[in-house]
């Protein structure tokens, strides 16, 4: 039996019926990444004999018949900006390339309760900064279903392990998309929970009023089932909001879908306007799906769409610049720097070089944004835009359970494609995913098909993603909607590595 294949639940159900053990799944997700992970590069640290350690603990636990936990035995991979107790968390930078952090981050304090083996660490963009997953001091990483191709980012790592079954899930970090993004390009499913939701004590800050700690996996269930257990209010993090310790979500047949009258859903026309023809079909066609289950679909507008991307931008870079400020080699590093004296501004200097050149860009626009003559002319604004883009979205929640687009616009396009010339051109693949950081409302990407690429020789096509906005806190209602789509569109397979 293919245990590699097994979604969460399945791998979980079968551990706690002792079908197989823990170790013997653990066992066939490393060779799996053994064979795969030299065309997908998707590790940055395998977790070989702790993930082996922790499956026969929990074996032994389920012999003795003690209660081994939600997700029992389930292997997760974990992007390397969030701090695993003992593991090296590099955020794809030089800045951190030894640090070992001395705890967990409260959602891997989380999982590990749960039962949950961290499997290892995986690539991003330096410091999640990047939509490509090209950014990283480890390399690129690769889209399974075409090497040739970017995964999406900055999450890549995540959604490219669990797309190339070397894990059951992941967690990733998204400030503008960098869990929706990859899990669009990668074809698996990928959550953005609201703000507050979920603690980010432990998750290495880029920019702090923006980003959550998100799941990936490859059925909307897995995803609910690892939001049960990381969602929730953190004595450590008191941006979480009062919604107790566990809110309880569900996904699945007997979820809350049941008590719920008909679906209303939005088609963003913003969002599909700007994606390319192909995109712009399947998400259509997404349409056409979700009113044959009964949901009410119309098309809707939101027009504060053309002003996120600026205002995303001008604050995400902001906060980027002053939470940057703390890498100096003195508290955190990479040792190797023989200075020639130790005069202040030639040693930060000479420290600080060592970014990598997106990393500062983003500081040197930051600082700019964030100066006195600027401050208004930018920062403000950009906060201004945001608060209109809130108040927009809170009025057509009041007629719509979902907001839908394309989550990325493009296809996945080749590694080295956007970078080249113009950074510009990568922040505009942002376009449909920055509204929901911008606002703080949770956000989801499910598979919606795949189309060929304009050039042909992409085999089977490339991945589409469906995004579903919700609410504030209506991730119950989203994942519904997300679970009846999933169920009836049926597009999810796996690609041959
Ligand atoms: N691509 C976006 C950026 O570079 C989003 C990154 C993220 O969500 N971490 O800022």
């Amino acid at each position: 039996m293919e245990l590699f294949r097994l979604s969460a639940g399945q791998a979980a159900g079968g551990i706690k019926s002792r079908e197989f053990s823990a170790e013997e799944y653990v066992c066939q997700l490393l060779e799996r990444i053994k064979k795969v992970e030299p065309k997908v590069n998707a590790f940055v640290t395998v977790n070989s004999e702790e993930a082996l350690e922790q499956a026969r603990a929990l074996d032994k636990k389920i012999r003795d018949g003690q209660d081994a936990g939600a997700l029992a035995g389930v292997a997760l991979s974990i992007k390397d900006n969030i701090c695993v107790k003992g593991l090296r968390t590099t955020c794809a930078s030089k800045m951190l390339e030894s640090y070992v952090p001395p705890y967990d981050a409260t959602v891997v304090r989380r999982l590990k309760q749960a039962g949950a083996i961290i499997i290892g660490k995986v690539n991003l963009d330096e410091f999640a900064m990047g939509s490509t997953t090209e950014f990283s001091r480890h390399g690129p990483t690769r889209n399974p279903w075409d090497i040739s191709r970017v995964p999406g980012g900055s999450s890549g790592g995540s959604a490219a392990s669990v797309a190339a079954l070397e894990c059951a899930a992941s967690l990733g970090s998204d400030t503008g998309g960098s869990v929706r993004c990859p899990a669009s390009f990668c074809s698996v499913v990928g959550l953005k929970p609201t703000y507050g939701l979920v603690s980010r004590y432990g998750l290495v800050s880029y920019a702090n009023s923006l980003e959550q700690v998100g799941p990936v996996g490859r059925t909307v269930e897995d995803v609910a089932a690892v939001m049960n257990v990381i969602a929730g209010t953190d004595e450590h993090d008191h941006t979480t909001a009062a919604v107790g310790a566990r809110p309880v979500y569900s996904a699945g047949h007997d979820g809350g879908r049941q008590q719920q009258q008909q679906l209303r859903v939005g088609l963003v026309k913003e969002f599909v306007e700007g994606a390319d023809s192909a995109v712009a079909k399947i998400i259509h066609s997404a349409m056409d799906t979700l009113a044959k289950q009964d949901c009410r679909c119309e098309e809707t507008s939101l027009g504060a769409v053309k002003y996120a991307l600026a205002s995303y931008y001008t604050i995400a870079m902001a906060e980027a610049s002053s939470n940057l400020a703390r890498y100096d080699n003195v508290r955190y590093g990479f040792d190797d720097l023989n200075p020639e004296g130790y005069e202040w501004n030639s040693y930060f200097a000479k420290a600080r070089s060592n970014f990598g050149e997106e990393v500062k860009r983003r500081i040197i626009v930051g600082s700019y944004v964030l100066s006195s003559g600027y401050y208004g002319k930018y920062y403000l604004k950009a906060q201004q835009v945001r608060s209109i883009l809130r108040k927009e979205l809170k009025s057509l929640f009041k007629h719509y359970d979902v907001l839908i687009g394309p989550t990325m616009p493009i296809l996945p396009f080749k590694i080295g494609e956007k970078i080249e010339d113009d950074p510009l051109k990568m922040y505009l693949v942002d376009i449909d995913t920055v509204v929901a950081n911008l606002a703080g409302n949770p956000a989801i990407s499910v598979p919606a098909g795949f189309a060929a690429a304009a050039a042909a020789g992409d085999g089977g096509g490339l991945p589409v993603g469906l995004q579903m906005m919700a609410d504030e806190f209506q991730e119950q209602k989203m994942l519904d909607a997300a679970f009846l789509f999933e169920g009836a569109a049926k597009v999810q397979r796996s690609p041959e590595l």
